[in-house]
């Protein structure tokens, strides 16, 4: 499959490493649109949150308890941050592999 986040994934194509385990990787965005801006990422495909059913949900809770310890350790936690999943094209999902933006680092503009 020719995915770009699988093949950060494999170490095909290079990124900065934020974290990493036997499930995600995180990774610092090419374009941050913050001073923190984190990709995590679940190591198989999953092409987005509408893909998220019974059998493969564990991956969420996972990417969201490593999403608590890299805010802490980028020290973005105590001001606060926003952790963003866009889906599809109304929701500006550019990148066909399930993956949650990490950012923060300053005061983000309103949006919900
Ligand atoms: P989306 O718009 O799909 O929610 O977010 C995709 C994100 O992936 C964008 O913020 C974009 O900057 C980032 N991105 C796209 N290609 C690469 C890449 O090759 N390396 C890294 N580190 N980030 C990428
Ligand atoms: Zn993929």
């Amino acid at each position: 499959m020719d995915c770009i986040f699988c093949k950060i994934a494999n170490e095909e194509i290079p990124s900065k490493i934020a974290y990493e385990d036997d499930k995600v990787l995180a990774f610092y965005d090419i374009s941050p649109k913050a001073p923190t801006h984190i990709l995590i990422i679940p190591k198989t495909h999953i092409s987005s949150a509408l893909e998220i059913d019974s059998n493969n949900a564990d991956i969420v809770a996972h990417i969201f308890v490593v999403a608590a310890q890299i805010a802490a350790k980028e020290n973005i936690a105590r001001d606060g941050y926003r952790i963003i999943t866009n889906i599809g094209k109304n929701g500006g999902q550019t990148v066909s592999h399930l993956h949650f933006h990490i950012v923060g680092g300053e005061t983000l503009g309103d949006f919900a």
